[in-house]
Formats: structure tokens, sequence, C-alpha cells
């Protein structure tokens, strides 16, 4: 067999005049819409492609009519991945709802065209398709995607306060069932092309890239059509059934977020209730439900969310000459087990090291957890886990090309091992500690090389947390920072360079919001109101809970460290008695089965509300201080630390944002304006 020929002359009509699109007509009248977006690594559907592909979609109406087009194939011109979603950042650009509305209806009146094309109209990728992509290919009567582990599809509208709104929700229904449609809707996650087909989002499988022209070729020719999910997989589509399940989902969705803070499943949840059996009339609907969403306060600050962490990202420079592949561990207690195993599960070599060998057994036992999480397949699973070696004995040092110290948090001690490390290390390997308190100075001054040093700060429990500060030390070389932030990226986590501060940024403005709600506890407030306070604000815990999780050991070292709390505290009594928290079973609380004892009381919402503003104040003004200190670059930075670090209510859009928020005249203007 040969390839299709595509014929790249240009056709007798009048030119289409494309940029982010390529379209040609081969020799079997095959029309191929190849999606390519001019000046960007990956596509998105912004205004211009969109407009691009609605004169595609004309012409090939026009082929259909006068039979010079039997069929349409959509792919990417992209090596991997084919649509990234809608572009966001033209959305800000919309203020009203009736904005939103203008903007979607051309959208989906194209999406419609698509759909009752006489001709087939199939679509073809590998990699990522997601959001507005997948929208647009459930719009084409056929899908074929690459079996490659590279490939996903999903709707993650719900992480930006939105569901998806080129009609997505009807056609996903009616593709996939309601049951499996809501559920990838309203966890906002990505599943793999095997899942997909399961699913009916996808029809058919293909081996590799190179066999996607081939197998689209032959779907035209064969006039292939995807059918509609039947049988059990619709059964819950019909009322009463329907609302039934979409209680269900109501009570699922209130255990992971509040309404009042993330509105969006709940709206999803409506309208399938109410619109789910009848696809016309969700589609109507959708657009009615979606505009309110995509112009709140909610919607603005999750995407603020979103460009902050590409913001992280960016503190890791392009193109450094530098990639790190082997890691060498020392210390496998709590965090360094576990910054192994991260490692290790994002394909480097990993060497850990520790003076006890129960230790390394016991910190790599406790990687298959994230193993089995992140690999679905035994041959991955494995592979992951022989990249992570024990080496008792530092083989590992002279090859890596990052060491990582996380041992005990001991000045002497760490100096020791440095110098020790400093003549075994090949030239250019990162050399960093994972210090949360110690000076980075103080540390590599016996070095002969002090400038080599960085820190890199991970929190606890490192799988789940994202953020990494990368500190830089008052004589820590730039280059040296930039390759921390570079390693730290390559790790699927976010950088934050910091300055060598004590608490670096995250814990610096952490602890005054701790100290004082431990403060009001101390004057008599209850601990449950503060926690629930702090959680009605959108704290994903309270800071008395907190407390008790960190250790309260930890606690009152910290607080020794950054000069808050108070001599014979109730939190230096408990430590005097023992009581450390969670892990001594009694900190705060009384701990049973991992959780809080926690006494019922009912408290009145507008005192919560009080209170938690109240609460963060300590913390938005260390927030405040730490900007005008330079801690961090700028103030983008600090709300994203916080955000990514501390799990700062991010509907909220940060600190320092929410601060400025209170000080405007009015915080949503685009709400005003639609009401008006
Ligand atoms: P840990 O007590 O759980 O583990 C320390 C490990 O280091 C132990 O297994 C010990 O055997 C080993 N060790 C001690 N001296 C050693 C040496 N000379 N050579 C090799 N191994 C040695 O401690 P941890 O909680 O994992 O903390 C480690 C470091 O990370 C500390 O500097 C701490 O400040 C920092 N840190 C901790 C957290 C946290 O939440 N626990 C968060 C961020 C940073």
């Amino acid at each position: 067999m040969t390839e299709p020929v595509v014929d790249q002359k240009p056709s007798e009509r009048a030119e289409l005049h494309l940029k982010d699109w390529r379209y040609s007509v081969d020799r079997e009248r095959i029309a191929w819409a190849i999606f390519d977006r001019e000046g960007e690594s990956a596509n998105s559907l912004g205004r211009r492609p969109i407009e691009e592909l609605m004169a595609i979609v004309g012409r090939v109406e026009e082929g259909a009519r006068d039979k010079s087009v039997v069929g349409l194939v959509l792919m990417s011109g992209k090596e991997k991945g084919f649509i990234v979603g809608a572009d966001i950042r033209e959305f800000d650009l919309l203020e009203t709802e009736q904005q939103v509305i203008d903007s979607l209806r051309p959208v989906n009146a194209m999406l419609d065209r698509i759909e009752r094309l006489p001709i087939p109209v199939v679509a073809a990728w590998h990699g990522v398709c997601v959001g507005g992509g997948l929208e647009l290919v459930l719009a084409c009567h056929y899908r074929i995607a690459t079996r490659d582990d590279a490939t996903r599809v999903g709707f993650p509208e719900v992480k930006l306060g939105i569901f998806p709104g080129f009609n997505g929700t009807a056609r996903s229904i009616r593709q996939a069932g309601p049951v499996a449609a809501m559920q990838n809707m309203l966890t906002g996650g990505m599943i793999r092309a095997s899942a997909a087909r399961a699913t009916g989002f996808i029809d058919e499988l293909v081996a590799s890239p190179g066999a996607l022209k081939w197998a689209a070729r032959k779907a035209v020719l064969q006039k292939r059509k995807s059918k509609p999910a039947s049988g059990t997989k619709v059964l819950m589509a019909k009322w009463p059934a329907r609302s039934f399940i979409a209680g269900k989902m109501r009570e699922e969705a209130r255990k992971k977020a509040r309404e009042d803070h993330y509105p969006a499943p709940f709206r999803l949840i409506d309208l399938f209730e109410f619109y789910g059996g009848d696809q016309d009339a969700l589609k109507v609907e959708e657009t009615r439900a979606f505009a309110p969403l995509m112009v709140s306060e909610t919607s603005r600050n999750l995407r603020r969310v979103f460009r902050l962490s590409e913001q992280l990202k960016a503190q890791a420079p392009k193109g450094l000459g530098w990639k790190p592949v082997r890691v060498h561990v020392i210390g496998a207690g709590t965090m360094g087990a576990d910054i192994a195993g991260v490692c290790a599960a994002s394909g480097m070599e990993v060497t850990l090291q520790d003076i006890s060998k129960e230790q390394i057994a016991k910190g790599i036992a406790a990687q298959s957890k994230l193993m089995s999480r992140k690999f679905k397949t035994k041959a991955t699973r494995d592979a992951a886990k022989s990249r992570l070696i024990a080496d008792p004995d530092g083989k590992g040092i002279g090859r890596a090309d990052v060491v990582i110290e996380a041992i005990v948090e001991k000045l002497e001690i760490k100096q020791k091992l440095f110098s020790d490390l400093e003549s075994k290390m090949k030239p250019g390997a990162v050399m960093a500690t994972n210090t949360s308190s110690l000076k980075l100075e103080d540390i590599s001054r016996p070095l002969q090389d002090p400038g080599r040093l960085i820190g890199l700060h991970f929190f606890s429990p490192v799988p789940q947390m994202p953020l990494v500060e990368v500190v830089r030390g008052g004589v820590t070389r730039e280059g040296e920072v930039k390759k921390g932030a570079a390693f730290v990226t390559a790790i699927d986590k976010f950088p934050l360079i910091t300055k060598d501060v004590p608490g670096f940024l995250v814990n610096k403005v952490l602890t005054p919001y701790m100290f004082a709600a431990m403060a009001r506890l101390e004057k008599g407030e209850a601990k449950e109101k503060i926690d629930e306070a702090a959680r009605a604000f959108g704290m994903p815990m309270g800071p008395i809970e907190l407390a008790d999780n960190v250790g309260l050991d930890v606690c009152a070292h910290v607080a020794k460290i950054l000069g808050s709390g108070s001599e014979g505290s109730r939190l230096d009594r408990l430590v005097a008695s023992g009581r450390l928290g969670k892990k001594t079973g009694e900190g705060f609380y009384v701990w049973k089965d991992g959780k809080p004892e926690k006494s019922k009381s009912e408290f009145s919402k507008k005192e919560l509300e009080t209170l938690g503003r109240e609460l963060v104040q300590p913390l938005i003004m260390e927030a405040q201080k730490s900007l005008d200190e330079g801690v961090v670059e700028n103030a983008d930075l600090v709300d994203a630390g916080l955000i990514f670090g501390t799990g700062f209510a991010p509907f909220r859009g940060g600190p320092l944002h929410f601060a400025k928020g209170l000080t405007r005249p009015s915080a949503a203007p685009a709400q005003r304006a639609a009401a008006e």
C-alpha cells in the first residue's frame, strides 16, 4: 500500500487564506484539514482558527454539493497532540454574559454544520485532544486515535470554573451515555485512549501515528459512522432515573467542593437533571447556563491560577543545554524517600542513600503506592521500580546530575555531609539541600565552592504537593538556581525561586496565620469554629487541624525560627506532654483512624464568614511584607506560591489578588454590567 496522495495544488475556487489550518483535496476527493496553529507549539481553538475552520466547512459543503469532495478528515499538523482546548488567553476578552453567548453561537452553529454534512467527517489524532477539542471531534461522524499512552481525552473545564460550552454536554451524553459523560465532565480528568474507546468518545484505535491517515481514508471511503450510546448506557438519561442519579452526583460533588465556592459542577448537574433527556434543549440551555459561569469571579480567578502555574513553569529557563537524568538522594526518611520516588516516577534513575539500610528498604517499599497510582501496566510499574536503587554506600554520587540532601535538620551534620560530597560529585551537577530552617550560607560555609549549593524545599506529602521552592542563598550562583528550577519542572512540579529568608516564602507567610489562630484558641474561641471558618473561606483545612497534621513539635520549632508563638502557650504545653498531633494520636484534637474528633456545633454562616476573613488577615499581611522584602520576584509569584504551596483558596486567586479585590470598588464589574 502507498500513502494517499495529498494534492497540494491550489483549488480552482478562491483561495482560503489560511494561517492556522492547511486544507487540500486529494485525488480520491477526500478533503484534509490539518490544524497547525501558526507560531504556537500546541493547537488551541482561538478566534482565528475557528473562523478559518468555518471557511473550510463552507468549502467542504460546496464540495459535497457538487460531488468534488467525498469526505473530510480533521488532523493535527503538530508532531504530538491535536487540540488542547479553547484558547484560554481569549476568555478574558468576554466581559458580559451576552458577549459570551454571542461568541458561542457561531461556533455551535458551525459544529452543527459539520455534524450535518452529507459526507463522512472523520477526526484522527495522536496525543491530547481535550476541552473544546474534544467537543469539536464529538461533532465529527467518526473518531480515530492512536492507542498510545500519550493519547488522552477529557473535559478539564470544571477546573476553570465552567463546563463544556461548545455543546459538548449534549454530544458527550449522546456518545457515552449520561453516567460516563457526566463523570468525565464533573471530574475534569483525562482518560487514556483505550478507556475513551470503551466510553464511546473514540471509535477506532490504531497502533501508531503513521497509521492514522490510512485509517481515516478507509473510514471515509467506507462511510463509517459512530453509533450513539445505547442499551444500559442510556437508561439513566430517562426520567425519573435521571433525577435520582443527579441527586447522587450532587452528593458526590458536595464531598469535593462547596457549591458557593465552585458552582460549575452543580450547575452542570442541574442542566443534566432538567434537560438531559432532550438533546436540542440541552444544547440551548447549555449556553444559557454557561454564560454566567464564564464571567464569574470564580472562573476568572481559576483562569488566573492556570496562568500562575504557567508563570511558575516559566521560571525554568528553556534551552539550558542541561537535562537531569540521574538523581542521588541522601536521607531516606519522610521526605527523602518520597523525593526519590517522585524522581523515579518521572523517568529518572535514582539512587537512595541513608545511614540505615532498613530505612532505605522501608523508603523504597513505601513508593509502590505511588508507582501503582501512576503506572497502569505491570511492565511500566516494574520499570519505574527498577529505576529506584538502594545505595547505602553512596556509589551513585559521582554519576548523579542532581544530589539532594534530606537528612536530619542539624547544621554540623549537613556541613560535614556537603564537604564530603563536594569532592565526589561530578562537575556541573546540582548540589541541593531540602532544609526547611537552616540558612544556605551557613550550610555551604565550609565548602570550597559555596556558590554551588541551592535549596530544593519540597512540601509534605511530596507526591501530592505541586510546589518546590528553589532557594537562592546569599552566595548561590544564578546558573545553579536555573538548573534547580529546570530539575523541578522535569519532575512535573512547579518551581518557585525564593530568597534565603527564614521559612522561605510559604512557611514564612503561613506561620503568622497559624499562630494567630492558635492565639484565638488560647483566648477561648472553639477550635472547631476556627477550622470551619477557614474552610468556609476556602482553605483546604483549618489552621488548628493543620497544626496537628504538621506535628506540634515541628510547629514549635518553626515558631522559634520565625519568632512566632509565645512562651508557655498551649502549643508548648502540648509538646512538653508529648501530645504532638496526628502522629501521636492527640494534639489540639484527639485523632481516631486518621481523623480529628470534632464536637458537633452549628455556627452561623455570617459568623463564619467574618471570622474566616479575619483569620486570613495575618497571612495577607505577611504575603505583602514578603513581596516588599523581595522574597520572590513579584506579586503573582507570591500568590502562586501560596496557592500551590498551601492550597490557599484557588477560587479567590491568591492572597494578594484577594486583598486587592477588597479595596476595589467592585469585585465583579462584568457581572454588574450583565445584570444592568
Ligand atoms: P526524617 O527524620 O524522616 O529522615 C531523615 C533521614 O536521614 C533518616 O532516615 C536518617 O536515618 C537519615 N540520616 C541522618 N543522618 C544521615 C547521614 N549523615 N547520612 C545519611 N542519612 C542520614 O526527616 P525528614 O522529615 O525526612 O526531613 C529531612 C529534611 O527535610 C530536614 O532537613 C527537614 O528540615 C526537611 N524538610 C522536612 C519536611 C517535613 O515535612 N518533614 C518538609 C520540608 C523539608
